[in-house]
C-alpha cells in the first residue's frame, strides 16, 4: 500500500483488513490518553493514585482497590519477553510482505502485560525489551518491542 502513514489520531482509528476498510475506530474516553501517547512516540499506562499500581488501557476503576483515582503516566518502556510466537501465515495480504514476524507479550517493569510485535534481534522468554514506535502494516503508528543487545 502507498497511503501516508496516519498520525493524526484525533479522529479515530482507521481499522482496515487488507484492502477492505471495516470503519473508523474512536477512542473511548478511556482509551483516548494512551493513543494520543502513541501519536506523541510515548507509551502511557493508567496508574492508581489509591494503592500505587499500573494498568494498561480500558479501566476505568482499579482492579485491585476499585479506586477510580486513575490517571496517565508514561511507561519505563523497558521490559522482558513474556511469551512470543512466529507468525509465518499472513493473517491477511497486507502482512504478505511482512512474514516471518514475531508476535507475544511483553512484561513492562511496571508489572503490566501489554500483546506487542518483536523485532529487532533474537526473541526468547526473558530477554530485555525496549518500547519503539512504527507505522505497522496497516498504516498505524504502534508501539512495537525491541529486543536489546545482552
Ligand atoms: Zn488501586
Amino acid at each position: 500500500m502507498s497511503e501516508a502513514p496516519i498520525t493524526d489520531w484525533s479522529r479515530g482509528l482507521p481499522l482496515k483488513a487488507g484492502d477492505w476498510f471495516i470503519g473508523l475506530y474512536q477512542p473511548s474516553p478511556e482509551t483516548k490518553g494512551y493513543w494520543d501517547g502513541v501519536a506523541q512516540r510515548e507509551l502511557r499506562l493508567k496508574h492508581c493514585r489509591a494503592c500505587n499500581r499500573d494498568f494498561h488501557p480500558k479501566r476505568i476503576v482499579c482492579t485491585d482497590c476499585g479506586s477510580d483515582a486513575l490517571e496517565w503516566k508514561r511507561a519505563s518502556g523497558r521490559g522482558t519477553v513474556y511469551s512470543f510466537s512466529d507468525v509465518h501465515r499472513a493473517p491477511s495480504p497486507a502482512f504478505a510482505g511482512s512474514t516471518p514476524y514475531v508476535v507475544g507479550l511483553v512484561h513492562l517493569e511496571e508489572g503490566v502485560h501489554l500483546f506487542t510485535r518483536f523485532e529487532g534481534g533474537k526473541v526468547a522468554i526473558g530477554a530485555p525489551v525496549r518500547v519503539d514506535f512504527r507505522v505497522l502494516e496497516l498504516g498505524n503508528l504502534m508501539p512495537i518491542f525491541r529486543v536489546e543487545a545482552a
